[in-house]
């Protein structure tokens, strides 16, 4: 029975834009995947919309009154999918034996439960979140293989150097004849921009990507280039790459999505169009290939790529997150939180763009830098140095 040999796929941020274009990829492969469950913040609309969709045995909201809204509303429509509620359900779900597969693709530090969850169980992770690696990247690393979990990264940076590097990778770049990872840029939206025209730069031009069509935290990362520089972190635990080993390339695109350079002199590059389905469907078919929708690419259209070093003083989140991956133990995880912070306030209109940086310089100096090794240590560091950015954000 084929039924019995689809895998179950889990989606943590099923409404995200990653989430969407997972099941738009698991949807054409009816006889490979079947729907586990889908989970979403507050968008209990967009949600009820994929379980009609998808039929997925779990269905999970943060408040109560959302789940129950969708209960009636999927009883109203004979979907009988099972509605739960809040952070220990997430977790439940990312630990099911029902699936076999969980996409990690909650934006931020709320992924990082569910996401060491599905480590911990052993599953197939696809990781979209980086925010959860960046804030606990020993801890994480060592949990995948202990556990038995297969990790697949979907950023597409990472993705990319996935696919350049061999298939047996740990134990250091070097071991494996790998000089250096180049990660490449867009530069996002203000590339080429003063310092001083940036200070005026609203959340409308922030969010508009020239390539990508991302949710709005990621698409002010990318904006300030904080997105490369928590894509930096990644890299280097993902890869074991020291920070040194990672190269920015500003490359506007998108069309080479990174390269592992090799001591023979060999550049080895991924290519394709800027569409996340790739690295979506390369992390669910892994080690097999399967069709993702995306069309191959056209490149004389293309015509000619081009590359720039990034603009580090204009923008100073990329060697802020440079120096916490430098500085080690906790300081990715505060850098993070306060980047959290100082994004959703700008998006509010309480904070400029270039005050995006200040305020997680800030943070920096204020918070102390601890060992890393426990959870506690990191869900500690998190919540102080939110508190701490709160406080900064207040008294100016
Ligand atoms: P998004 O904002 O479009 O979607 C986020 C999803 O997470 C939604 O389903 C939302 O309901 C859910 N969510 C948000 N806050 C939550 C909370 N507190 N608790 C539980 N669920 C919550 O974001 P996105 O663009 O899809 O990005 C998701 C993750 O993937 C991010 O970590 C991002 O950095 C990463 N990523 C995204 C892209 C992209 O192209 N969008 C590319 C690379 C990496
Ligand atoms: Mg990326």
């Amino acid at each position: 029975d084929t039924a019995l040999r689809r895998q179950g796929v889990t989606v943590l941020g099923a409404t995200g834009s990653i989430g969407t274009s997972t099941l738009d990829v698991v949807a054409r492969h009816p006889e490979r995947y079947r729907v586990h469950a889908l989970t979403a913040h507050r968008s209990r609309e967009p949600l009820l919309a994929l379980c009609r969709r998808h039929r997925p045995a779990v269905a999970v909201l943060e408040r109560e009154a959302d789940a129950s809204w969708l209960r009636e509303r999927l009883a109203e429509a004979g979907v009988a999918t099972e509605v739960r509620s809040g952070a220990e359900a997430l977790v439940e779900v990312a630990e099911a034996p029902e699936a076999e597969v969980v996409m990690s693709a909650i934006v931020g530090a709320a992924g990082l439960l569910p996401t060491l969850a599905a480590v911990r169980a052993g599953k197939r992770v696809l990781l979209a979140n980086k925010e959860a690696l960046v804030m606990s990247g020993a801890l994480f690393m060592e949990a995948v293989p202990r556990h038995g979990a297969t990790l697949l990264p979907i950023d597409s940076e990472h993705n990319a150097i996935y696919q350049c590097l061999p298939v047996e990778h740990r134990g250091g770049l070097a071991r494996h004849g790998v000089t250096q990872l180049l990660l490449t840029a867009s530069g996002g939206p203000f590339r080429g921009w003063s310092a001083e025209a940036l200070a005026g730069v609203t959340p409308a031009q922030a969010c508009a990507h020239p390539n990508w069509s991302m949710g709005q935290k990621i698409s002010v990362d990318s904006a300030t280039l904080m997105n490369k520089g928590l894509e930096l972190i990644e890299a280097c635990w993902l890869f074991d790459a020291r920070p040194d080993q990672v190269q920015v390339v500003v490359h506007p695109q998108s069309v080479i999505h990174s390269m592992a350079a090799y001591s023979d002199g060999s550049v080895i590059a991924q290519l394709g169009n800027p569409d996340m389905r790739t690295p979506i469907a390369y992390g669910l078919a892994w080690p097999e290939r399967i069709d993702a929708g995306v069309q191959s690419l056209d490149l004389f259209q293309i015509a000619r790529l081009d590359f720039e070093p990034p603009d580090e003083a204009a923008f100073p989140c990329l060697g802020l997150a440079r120096d916490a991956m430098a500085a080690g133990g906790t300081a990715p995880a505060v850098l993070n939180a306060a980047n959290e912070v100082a994004v959703a306030a700008f998006l509010a209109g309480r904070l400029s763009f270039t005050g995006i940086a200040e305020l997680v310089a800030r943070v920096r100096d204020t918070e102390p830098v601890q060992p890393a090794d426990e959870l506690e240590a990191i869900l500690d560091a998190d919540t102080r140095a939110r508190r701490a950015a709160e406080c900064h954000l207040a008294r100016r």
